[in-house]
This record gives structure tokens, sequence and C-alpha cells, in this order.
């Protein structure tokens, strides 16, 4: 790999990550894809600049200016991860900033597939994936949205190479098997919204089990 990064956030991602419309879980990755990305950090301060501009609007028709520091305020608190510029390794801030300064607890999933879960709750979660090379993530569709952020080595699958920094995203109409390239261990950061549907009867049997 080249170390460019090609696979960016989609723009309507990148704007309800800026309007604080994104779940937990996928705000981690996009704010780590833009902690990785000059191109995308450029794209988001975009959409906040242009959201700054329709509040003000806003303010001229009908809201007081009480009502507007209430929605500033609302905007400015931390229920979204922001993105950090600083990195330790592998890992951008806001992974950093979800393993609480812990080390990775990697469990076995088998193989050759380990994760620790930095975050569920009923509207997704938010995990570290660490495949040996040339080991597969089991073959598996979605039952909504996956999205899945290269942070060492690179992975293969049906729709093309991810490399570092490079973002995935999966809905209901990909079914694919991500292959961990030879060279090096892969590290990724996924995050779904749903549990996802795995296709061959062991992996479907032990789902509850890996809380996939
Ligand atoms: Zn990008
Ligand atoms: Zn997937």
């Amino acid at each position: 790999m080249s170390g460019v990064i090609t696979h960016h956030v989609p723009d309507a991602l990148l704007a309800a990550y800026a309007a604080g419309n994104l779940s937990h879980a996928f705000s981690v990755v996009v704010a780590s894809h833009v902690s990785m990305c000059p191109q995308c950090r450029a794209g988001l301060e975009a959409h906040r600049a242009v959201g700054g501009v329709l509040l003000e609007d806003t303010e001229t028709v009908a809201v007081s200016s009480g009502l507007k520091d209430d929605i500033l305020s609302m905007l400015d608190a931390p229920f979204i991860p922001e993105p950090v510029y600083e990195r330790s390794g592998v890992y951008p801030g806001p992974v950093m900033q979800a393993l609480k300064g812990r080390a990775p607890r990697w469990k076995t999933l088998g193989m050759g597939v380990r994760q620790d879960i930095l975050s569920k709750d009923k509207s997704g979660s938010v995990r570290l994936l660490h495949i040996q090379p040339g080991q597969a993530v089991p073959d598996h569709g979605h039952n909504g949205m996956e999205l899945t952020l290269v942070l060492q080595g690179s992975f293969s699958d049906e729709t093309g190479q991810f490399g570092v920094g490079d973002l995935e995203i999966a809905d209901e109409d990909l079914e694919h098997t991500p292959i961990a390239d030879d060279g090096g261990a892969c590290i990724c950061l996924a995050a779904t919204d749903a549990r996802l549907r795995f296709n061959a009867i062991v992996p479907r049997l032990l789902q509850p089990v890996f809380r996939i």
C-alpha cells in the first residue's frame, strides 16, 4: 500500500456527523477517519461553517438569543467524539479516548480473528478487530450499516483493497468476506448499527456468544 487514503467518508455521512446525527459508534469511526485524513478534516470544517451560518440566519427570523445560546451549547456538548490529531501508535485520538487509556484487551473469535468491544448500546457497537494475515472475518451480510476503518495493515474483499486510513461502508446490499492481506496483522475499527447476518451456520450459532 502506498499509504494514500483512497476510501473516504461520503459527504452525506460527514454532514450527519457534523450535525451530531450519528450514533456514538459511527461517530467514533468518522472522528477517527477525520483524525487521519486532511481531506475529510477540511470537508468537516466546511460543513460546520455552513451549519453555523444557518443558525445565524435562524436567529434573525424567530429565535431569541437565549434560545440560540441554548442551541449553540447543545451543539458544543461533547456527546459525539471529536477528531483528535494526536495519536498513540496505530490508534487515532478518538480510539484512545474510547480505550480510556488502557491497552486493547483482545478476545479470540477463532480463525485468527480477535476483537475488543469498545462500546455497545441499543444504537450499535464499535470494536477493534485484529486479523492475522490471510485470515478472514466470516462471510456475512448486514442488517444495517457497517463502517470499517483500517488502522494497521490492509484487507481486501469483493469490493476492493483497503489500507491504513481507508473506510469501507457496507449495508444490506453487500455480502462480503474481508481477508487480511499478507504482510502483517490487520487492525480495524468497526462499527455497526445492527447485528450482522452470518451465512455459515456455525458463526450464526456463536453470534450471541461473540455479541457481533
Ligand atoms: Zn478522508
Ligand atoms: Zn461486513
